[in-house]
């Protein structure tokens, strides 16, 4: 499981660490951003709220997430493991994911909390620019594409997530400091908290990651055998 605020990279890192041990991603962001793309009569009532709390910075309710989520316990049985980037984001969730690991008979291996300081989050996220066709996110000082908003790897055009804009980052910042925060405490007492700083270039820290989950998980994870 992936920790951190809004910004620190763990999409990044989510993609980089799943094709390193063939794990099953699971976001719930990137679910929620998908259903923005359906026709409004698509859509259920509760998945249209969920996209005007996103549009807003705000966090979905838990009952809308863990509706998602139990449609997809599917992925949580992936024979490479899984790993969730986004949820849970409230005690609420952590406490309902537990139920649903320990019904599954399914266990957490690690959570990895990706520090990094508020400054640095602010430019992350006010800089991001994320490709619409193939999910790929660039920054416009730290990692740009070679042609100005063009995404290097299928050529679409690369857009500013609505909630990546000043108004809604400070709402989502306020969200995360209440209801995720407390997340590491959770975890930490669990024994399963493990803090990784999120400074450096995504390669370093997906190294600095592994290196971690290698030395840091139980000795009888399946997951990170084949890496030790
Ligand atoms: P992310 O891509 O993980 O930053 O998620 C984008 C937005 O989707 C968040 O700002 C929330 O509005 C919503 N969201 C994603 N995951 C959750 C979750 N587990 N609980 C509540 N809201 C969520």
């Amino acid at each position: 499981m992936l920790l951190g605020a809004p910004g620190v990279g763990k999409g990044t890192q989510a993609e980089m660490l799943c094709a390193k041990v063939g794990a099953c991603h699971l976001s719930t962001g990137d679910i929620f951003r998908a259903a923005k793309a359906l026709d409004e009569y698509e859509r259920t009532p509760a998945l249209t709220s969920a996209l005007h709390c996103m549009r807003r910075g705000e966090l979905v309710s838990d009952e809308t997430v863990l509706a998602l989520i139990a449609e997809r316990v599917g992925c949580l049985k992936c024979e490479g493991g899984f790993l969730l980037d986004g949820f849970p984001r409230t005690v609420a969730q952590a406490e309902a994911l537990e139920a649903l690991l320990s019904k599954n008979r399914l266990q957490l291996d690690a959570v990895i909390s990706y520090d990094l300081p508020i400054e640095k989050i602010v430019s992350r996220l006010s800089g991001r620019r994320t490709c619409p066709q193939c999910k790929a996110v660039f920054h416009i000082e730290a990692l740009p594409p070679k042609v100005e908003g063009v995404c290097d790897h299928c050529g679409a055009k690369l857009y500013q997530r609505e909630d990546d804009r000043p108004e809604s980052v400070r709402v989502r910042m306020q969200a995360y400091e209440t209801s995720t925060a407390p997340l590491a405490e959770f975890y930490k007492v669990r024994g399963l908290l493990r803090s990784v700083s999120a400074e450096g270039i995504p390669e370093e820290i997906c190294a600095r990651t592994l290196q971690i989950l290698v030395n840091g998980s139980k000795p009888n994870s399946k997951a990170f055998s084949s890496l030790r």
